[in-house]
Formats: structure tokens, C-alpha cells, sequence
């Protein structure tokens, strides 16, 4: 595993991306309806102003979801530390970005899992190549855009070719 966790998200390094980017609707998860792109009424600056009684004010989604560690990831690694609050005009790019690299860290996720699998030599090389390639890497929001129709496909073909490796009981 790299030095840095990829996967830990640190909401003190991100700006808010999830309660930005993401849209909901009103149901039992969520107490509103959001538009993708449109900051949450309950921001106030980069915190959620009812953080500790999320559950009691009807936004139990909010508490399932964890980006790992993607918000904090775009917003370092790809924006330095910049945010749409100072530049509205940010938000599109950071909305791309923040669903590319979303992407980015679901195959680590998935890649990591697979080392309980008890793979041949050749594919573990491949398996921990490929994670090399996407926690070292310093993506640039062009590369996240084209992430899913390039090396996406790549990993997700390699993943489904051991899926034979998972136990009958777990298929
Ligand atoms: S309710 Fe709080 S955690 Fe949920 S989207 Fe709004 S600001 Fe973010």
C-alpha cells in the first residue's frame, strides 16, 4: 500500500464536493430535493451546519455515504487546495473531476479486495500494477474525464476475468 491511504477520506482537506455535486431527492434518506452542481442549504462554508443531528433532521443518506477519500483527493491533488467558494466558477470542473475520480477509487477499492483472492503470479503483478498506476498517479481533471473510456475499461475486463478466482460460495 502507498504512504498516502488513498481511500481515507479527510473532509477537512475537501470543499464540501458531496453536498455540491451530488444531487437527492426528497425521500426518507434525504429531507429536501438538490440539484447536481447546487451547494446544500445546509452548508455553511466547506461544513454541514447540522452535522451532529443529520439523522434526527431526516438526512440519514448523508451519513451512509463516504466518497473515499475522492473529495479531499480532487481538491488537493488536482484544484491545490482551491475552492468554488472563492470561484463559483470552479464548480463544473470540480463536478467532473469529483466524478472521474470517484471512479478512480472504486477500482482501487476493488483491486485491493482482490489481494484476499488467491491469485496466479502473473495476474497479482498485473492487479498491483494497475493500483500502482492509480494511487501514484497526480491526475489532472482532463486524464479523470477520460478515465472511465480508457483505463476503467482495462481494469474492469481484468476484474471480471478473476472473477474466477472467487470462491463458488461467495459468486
Ligand atoms: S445535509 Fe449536510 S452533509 Fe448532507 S449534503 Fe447537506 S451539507 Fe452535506
Amino acid at each position: 500500500m502507498s504512504q498516502t491511504d488513498h481511500l481515507k477520506t479527510d473532509c477537512s482537506k475537501c470543499a464540501a464536493l458531496c453536498c455540491v455535486v451530488l444531487a437527492f431527492d426528497k425521500s426518507k434518506d434525504f429531507a429536501f430535493d438538490k440539484n447536481p452542481g447546487e451547494p446544500c442549504r445546509n452548508l455553511s462554508g466547506h461544513d454541514c451546519s447540522i452535522h451532529d443531528r443529520l439523522k434526527q433532521d431526516g438526512f440519514a443518506g448523508c451519513v451512509a455515504y463516504d466518497c473515499l477519500g475522492a473529495g479531499n483527493r480532487v481538491v488537493q491533488e488536482v484544484f491545490a487546495g482551491r475552492s468554488w467558494r472563492q470561484d463559483p466558477r470552479l464548480i463544473r470542473l470540480m463536478m467532473e473531476a469529483f466524478s472521474g475520480m470517484c471512479e478512480v477509487h472504486k477500482r482501487i477499492d476493488l483491486l485491493r479486495a482482490a489481494e484476499t483472492l488467491q491469485l496466479d503470479q502473473q495476474d497479482d503483478l498485473t492487479r498491483q500494477s494497475f493500483l500502482a498506476r492509480l494511487e501514484e498517479h497526480r491526475w489532472s481533471g482532463p486524464e479523470l474525464n477520460e478515465f472511465e473510456a480508457g483505463l476503467a475499461l482495462e481494469i474492469d475486463l481484468f476484474l471480471h476475468g478473476i472473477g474466477a478466482y472467487v470462491p463458488a460460495s461467495f459468486s
